[in-house]
């Protein structure tokens, strides 16, 4: 429908505005307004030369896209990964827009990235990465424009040198520039954490509108990452027995149960959760397809397609990550009465703690860890409620409800600020 539509090809992008389409359908969306939304409001596209630890300079490129600022400045993660690309970017930009606006955050949508693989990389060399990228894009970010935060491959030392790179650029100190920073540098008590808390939450909420007790469910978790650790950590300590778990290398199975606490120390010593003692090693596609209650994908896009989504014999699964489930395996999980909590939902944690953050650099003042938890939980709850009586209501999977909800808010204040000039 839009140019970015028609020059560009299947993926994240094609499934985001597919969903946007069926959204702005249900609202009578006019076209103009469609069209709008379809479209990020600014990209910027940049080259990013690194002089490398052996004197050579290598090359990469690197993105921001804002897709939306109508309620509040541009937010979003920066993603190291060496398949990042445009589409991909605005793909996660436009769902970043839809979180903010579900989880009712004063924020619009944006995401970065540059198309590198941190693992081949120095410290040193993703320190001066890291910098000149900020450098490049620096004249678009601020705390009041676009708040960087941590998404795959980046981290709060991430963070740190971004800020300190725009820090040095306007001559004070701005805490406020991203979030995700170190506790020690303004970050916030539990934002660490707060993805992965975040999914264990709506878990529990999913699994008790299917009549599921925790206590006596299974989950399967896929990825290893920021998000999926901590995911299958919290879902222990909510009694649920965390039976797999996968990441890059393969998965692990355990049918009565993982000890996180021990595979959290086994995959820091040996970089992998393979081989982790009293668990059998499985192919990472079975993990998808074993007899669980609960499966969380935590890693990537397109992870649940029409090939694996027919094996899936969960009964929720909940997107820890972006954009795992493609629009065709969406209608699949939907067919088979899967119960799907979207990412825009599941994964908000992230963001929602990114917001207190912001709130406590402006106030200059820190909240306390369980202050910070009990208002995730409570902000996690609205949404949830708010999701599940409009997909009642309507008759809608619980994603088609989380994305008409949120592009109905966006679309309300874009129509009461109107249209310039
Ligand atoms: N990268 C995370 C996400 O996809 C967090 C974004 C943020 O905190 O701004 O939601």
């Amino acid at each position: 429908m839009t140019e970015q539509q028609v020059t560009h090809g299947a993926g994240p992008l094609d499934d985001a505005h597919a969903q946007l389409a069926e959204a702005a359908a249900h609202l009578g969306l006019s076209e103009g307004t469609h069209r709008m939304l379809a479209a990020s409001r600014r990209e910027l596209m940049v080259t990013v030369p690194l002089k490398r630890d052996d004197g050579s300079i290598a090359v990469y490129k690197g993105y921001r896209v804002q897709h939306n600022y109508s309620r509040g400045p541009a937010k979003g993660g920066l993603r190291y990964a060496p398949g990042v690309d445009l589409n991909e970017v605005r793909a996660l930009a436009m769902w970043m827009t839809w979180k903010c606006a579900l989880l009712d955050v004063p924020y619009g949508g944006a995401k970065g990235g540059i198309a590198i693989d941190p693992r081949e990389h120095s410290l040193p060399e993703l320190e001066r990465v890291t910098r000149r990228y900020t450098s490049e894009i620096l004249p678009i970010i601020g705390p009041t424009v676009d708040i960087p935060a941590p998404d795959i491959g980046t981290d709060e030392q991430t963070m740190a040198w971004i800020m300190d790179t725009y820090s040095v650029a306007v001559g004070h100190t701005v805490p406020g520039v991203v979030t995700g920073k170190p506790v020690s540098l303004g970050g916030s008590l539990g934002r660490a954490l707060a993805t992965s808390r975040g999914v264990a939450h709506v878990a529990a909420l999913a699994m008790r509108t299917r009549g599921i007790d925790p206590t006596r469910a299974t989950a399967a978790v896929q990825g290893f990452g920021k998000v999926g650790h901590g995911a299958a950590q919290l879902l222990a300590e909510h009694g649920v027995r965390v039976v797999a778990v996968s990441d890059i290398d393969g998965a692990i199975y355990a049918p009565g149960g993982l000890d996180t606490a021990a595979l959290t120390i086994h995959a820091a010593s040996t970089g992998s959760v393979r081989d982790f003692s009293g668990a059998e090693n499985i192919d990472a596609t079975e993990l998808l397809a074993l007899d669980v209650d609960v499966l969380v994908p935590a890693a990537v896009e397109g992870v649940l397609t029409a090939d694996t989504a027919p094996l899936v014999k969960a009964s929720i699964v909940v997107e820890g990550a972006n954009g795992p489930t493609t629009k065709a395996a969406d209608a699949i999980l939907a067919a088979r009465d899967i119960l799907v909590v979207p990412d825009i939902l599941a994964n908000a944690g992230g963001v929602v703690v990114s917001y207190f953050e912001w709130v406590q650099a402006n106030q200059a003042w820190q909240w306390s860890e369980d202050d910070v938890n009990a208002r995730l939980a409570d902000k996690m709850d609205r949404a949830w409620h708010d999701v599940s009586a409009y997909s009642v209501e309507h008759a809608m999977t619980l994603r088609q409800a989380a994305t008409a909800l949120a592009v109905r808010r966006v679309t309300d204040a874009h129509r009461l600020r109107g249209l310039y000039p």
